[in-house]
């Protein structure tokens, strides 16, 4: 699609991509753009099918977080966010949201206990969810388990919503970030890694952006953090603390999920329950603004727009220039396939 509305030439050199941006305004090509992400939708809901049982509808937000299970990635403020969610369809069934499916993958290291029982809790979760026909498709929370390349691929450009929601000062870069933006979805995110850069990029009106800073995070550790006083303040923060406490997803078992709620409600070295407020309060904006589809959509092409600098070709020129010191040396398409015979069989010889 992208090809016949701007030509081809992205392909080699991505910053043409911004060529998109006078589209992102005309009704006929975000019609074609809604037309394209609701056949990938359909894609990935049928792959859902397939591997979870449930169905999701293709009409409701693609809401994702895929990425390795980490305790700092912060999957369990997402989790939060979902019980809060279901708290409130379930006590206001007229309530005006945007359906969503939220989607988690991603694998855990295999000694990485509390990484494990954050795969159990999202299952755990979704069973009780999915299963709830007050809630029918306002909300379905799926896993999908063997995060891989092949997934992602599937996933990436079903993706309406991108949680990129590690805490401030914690991830180096991200790679996710780039991929689902650069396939048209909108991020929620800290002011973290890549996302830095990606909301100057796309344009800060183009991006939710929650959560402490890393300054912020810095002090609130150094003068002494206490979550419970986020937990005691809160009455939905609360509420969904204790439903994982009291086994509301462990069929009555209050042992299963305790290391969990123990762990936020002790250290919470990363700072969810600081950051949970704000999060909730961004992800209503992310409501009010998917009912309003065309400025969604608008916004979905300017992300994909803006993704040009994150090309690798662009990374390697300047690590070309600015670490090794090398110049991109012109040849042939001649020379260019005498070069790779000769290190190939140079290669053949050290074998
Ligand atoms: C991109 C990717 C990652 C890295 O994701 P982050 O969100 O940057 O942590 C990990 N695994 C797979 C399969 C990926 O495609």
């Amino acid at each position: 699609m992208i090809s016949s509305a701007i030509g081809k030439s992205w392909v080699t050199d991505l910053d043409e991509l911004r060529k998109l941006r006078d589209l992102a305004e005309e009704p006929d090509f975000q019609q074609e753009w809604m037309e394209v992400k609701r056949a990938n939708k359909r894609k990935l809901a049928a792959q859902i099918r397939r591997t979870n049982g449930v169905d999701v509808s293709s009409e409701s937000m693609f809401d994702c977080q895929t990425k390795r299970i980490h305790e700092y990635k912060r999957q369990l403020l997402n989790v939060l966010h979902v019980i809060t969610r279901y708290n409130r369809i379930r006590s206001n069934p007229g309530l005006n949201v945007a359906p969503r499916t939220v989607i988690f993958s991603g694998k855990a290291a295999p000694s990485y206990t509390m990484a494990k029982l954050i795969i159990q809790l999202v299952n755990s979760v979704g069973n009780v969810v999915n299963s709830d026909r007050r809630v029918g498709d306002l909300l379905k929370v799926v896993f999908l388990p063997n995060y891989n390349v092949s997934l992602g691929e599937l996933i990436f450009p079903a993706s309406d919503l991108s949680e990129q929601i590690s805490t401030a000062g914690t991830e180096a870069s991200g790679t996710g970030n780039m991929k689902f933006a650069l396939n048209g979805a909108l991020t929620i995110g800290t002011l973290d890694g890549a996302n830095i850069e990606i909301m100057e990029e796309v344009g800060r009106e183009n991006i939710f952006v929650f959560g402490h800073t890393a300054d912020q995070v810095n002090e609130i550790k150094r003068r002494g953090y206490r979550p419970r006083e986020y937990y005691e303040r809160n009455p939905e923060l609360k509420e969904a603390l204790d439903m994982i406490a009291n086994g509301a997803f462990s069929s009555g078992d209050q042992h299963l999920f305790r290391p969990i709620v123990e762990s936020l409600l002790g250290r919470d070295t990363y700072l969810l329950l600081a950051d949970y407020g704000a999060y909730i309060e961004a992800q209503d904006h992310v409501d009010q603004l998917y009912l309003q589809r065309h400025e969604w959509v608008r916004k979905s092409i300017a992300n994909t727009a803006g993704m040009g600098k994150f090309s690798s070709d662009r990374t390697i020129a300047e690590y070309a220039r600015e670490i090794w010191g090398i110049k991109p040396e012109k040849i042939d398409k001649l020379d260019r396939r005498e070069l790779v015979i000769q290190n190939f069989s140079e290669i053949l010889r050290k074998d």
